[in-house]
């Protein structure tokens, strides 16, 4: 309240304390006796009396009295210093336009007028006063966290100045509490009211400790806490008993514990709680509460089967003409219930669902305010939330390109992959390609020489005789040995019989066409296999291969070696069914006619000739 501090005027602070003391219609005659009494006042000390006038007409609810009262004291002192009086006034003045209109366009303007007046003042109380008023005039979910602003500096003046007010800090708390309510934050909410408890508690304040237990059950249910709801009736109950004085902690210990059974769906103990709340309606004034009982009945009654009863109850709340119009879903709901104990099911139907919407649409708007006041511890809170939103998204492109950038890396350590898989099956391939046409080659190849080995040389023959009688070509076999190698043998050793023997190979090749076949079948015995070759061409190729041989020389290792070959000749006679094996026989046994006619000669087969 307004201190005296400041004033010289001892009777002007005598009367003051008067005022306070006595009823109101009392302190009206005293304020006129003193007004008549005393001529030369200060404007300070007139503007006091003014002031004390309004705060008399305020209890009164002459709200147009005491609002005309405060003007005609700020009108005498607000051109002088800054002053107590003038402080007080304003906000004294804003709480009788409160009172009046509940209109922050009203009542505000004195509350910053108030804190502008209060921050150039030295004087700590009045300023968290004014702070603590003016909070209430940042309520909307978009300006809130100016208010807690507000009332976080304020918070911090209490706690600095030299005498704690614990009484304005928990008032802080309680307003901090409000305006959280006020924008859906419900949890906050509850904390600020449990530490606003806790500070009255510090004092014993019995019945402020209530109302902070009354908002905390109230945001418990907001929150469907019901074990915080539970404490906080417990609380009441103790408190209520507590209480010395008449009073409505009884009412209100019932009424939450109804509001809370009811939310619990325990509708028996509802309507036992809330049927005592209103017999205890008369200890109140809070009529808003009274009536609001009713409608908790009513809701009581219905849900325990008790419809008759539901909407007595229901037609006792609508008899209220000055209930907040604002509160549409608890209309719909009374007159939902009035509709269908009536009988008139689809409208109560209707009704109720209408109530689902109304419920709906407020629910909305408190999920939309939890978004809007993100940003009420710090006013920045939001940007920066929008800021780690960013980052969160840079930071999930990020991961995005490097998840492309990977995947087109996998893509390409697959190809790589494949590729290396490719050349390495492909070399693989290659090389049992390479290997098996060389050890294929290796089994066809005599050691020795390098030509065609036997097996190969008859397999190869053999082919090449089928296609040219398919083909009904000539074809032609030639057989040659070496003539009196056991000699060659025997005089110059193995060695040089070996080299022989390749000599002999190499010599008869070069005499030969690539494609003509030319193997070795014995141990100097070779087989030419002629494709498309009469047997004139052959013996004109045997003799030139024979003439070959015995013409030149041999020099293996420094020494001078001369032979000679035999030759026998076949070659397929037209119509007449042959094959390499027929065709061998009868070149060999023409070459035997060459050994026996003396050896380095030409013979054909007879049935060729
Ligand atoms: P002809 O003029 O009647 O053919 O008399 P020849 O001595 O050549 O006859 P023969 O077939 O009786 O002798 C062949 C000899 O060739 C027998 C064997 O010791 C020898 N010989 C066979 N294969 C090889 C070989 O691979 N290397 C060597 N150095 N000698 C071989
Ligand atoms: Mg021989
Ligand atoms: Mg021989």
């Amino acid at each position: 309240m307004f201190t005296t501090e400041g004033l010289a005027n001892p009777t002007l602070n005598q009367l003051e304390t008067d005022v306070y003391a006595v009823t109101p219609a009392e302190a009206i005659n005293l304020l006129d006796q003193f007004e008549l009494n005393n001529h030369d006042f200060t404007p300070e000390e007139q503007a006091k009396v003014y002031f004390l006038y309004g705060q008399i007409h305020e209890k009164l609810r002459q709200l147009d009295l005491a609002i005309s009262s405060y003007d005609k004291g700020i009108a005498l002192v607000k051109y002088l210093p800054i002053s107590e009086v003038l402080i007080d006034s304003h906000l004294e003045r804003s709480f009788a336009w409160y009172l009046k209109a509940n209109d922050p366009a009203s009542y505000c303007p004195d509350r910053h007028q108030a804190l502008e007046y209060a921050r150039n003042y030295d004087n700590a109380e009045l300023l968290a006063k004014a702070m603590t008023q003016t909070a209430f005039c940042f309520i909307e979910p978009d300006n809130v966290y100016k208010g807690i602003d507000l009332l976080d500096e304020a918070l911090l003046i209490v706690d600095r100045s030299d005498s704690l007010n614990v009484n304005r800090k928990a008032m802080i708390y309680n307003a901090t509490g409000s305006l959280y309510r006020r924008v859906g934050l419900h949890q906050r909410g509850y904390e600020n009211f449990q530490k606003a408890y806790e500070t009255w508690k510090t004092i014993n304040d019995i019945e402020d400790m209530f109302n902070m237990q009354h908002n905390m059950v109230s945001q418990a249910i907001k929150l469907g806490d019901w074990d915080k709801a539970e404490d906080n009736i417990q609380q009441q109950f103790e408190l209520a008993r507590q209480a010395t004085k008449p009073n409505d902690l009884l009412f209100f210990s019932h009424l939450n514990a109804g509001r809370v059974a009811l939310r619990t769906f325990d509708f028996n103990q509802a309507v036992l709680h809330l049927e005592k709340a209103i017999s205890l309606k008369d200890t109140t004034k809070e009529q808003y509460f009274v009536t609001s009982g009713y409608l908790y009945l009513a809701i009581a009654y219905v849900r325990s089967g008790n419809l008759p009863r539901a909407a007595e109850m229901a037609q006792i709340f609508r008899q209220n003409k000055n209930f907040p119009a604002n509160m549409k879903a608890m209309f719909l709901k009374a007159d939902a219930i009035i509709a269908l104990a009536a009988g008139e099911s689809n409208k109560a139907a209707n009704l109720f669902l209408e109530v689902i919407d109304v419920e709906r649409e407020d629910n909305q708007s408190i999920i939309d305010n939890k978004v809007l006041t993100t940003s009420l511890d710090h006013n920045i809170k939001l940007a920066s939330f929008e800021n780690e939103l960013l980052a969160n998204r840079l930071a999930i492109n990020e991961l995005n390109w490097a998840a492309v950038a990977d995947k087109e890396r996998i893509s390409d350590l697959k190809l790589t992959l494949f590729l290396v898989l490719a050349i390495v099956l492909f070399s693989v391939i290659l090389v049992l390609l390479h290997s098996r046409k060389t050890l294929k080659k290796r089994a066809q190849t005599d050691y020795l020489t390098g030509l065609s080995n036997r097996g190969y040389t008859f397999r190869k023959g053999q082919r090449i005789i089928e296609r040219a009688i398919k083909k009904q070509r000539p074809a032609s076999v030639i057989i040659f040995d070496i003539d009196n190698f056991k000699a060659i043998n025997d005089r110059y050793g193995h060695h040089i019989g070996d080299l022989a023997i390749k000599a002999a190979a190499k010599r008869a090749s070069s005499w030969l066409k690539k494609q003509d076949l030319v193997g070795r079948i014995g141990g100097e015995e070779f087989l030419i296999v002629l494709d498309n070759t009469t047997l004139d061409e052959a013996f004109t190729i045997s003799d030139r291969l024979r003439n070959g041989i015995a013409a030149q020389s041999f020099h293996f290792d420094g020494i001078e070696v001369e032979f000679t070959i035999s030759l026998g000749v076949a070659t397929l006679s037209a119509g007449q069914p042959s094959n390499l094996s027929d065709l061998t026989k009868q070149a060999d046994d023409a070459l035997y006619q060459a050994k026996f006619s003396g050896k380095n000669k030409v013979y054909l087969a007879p049935q060729c000739a």
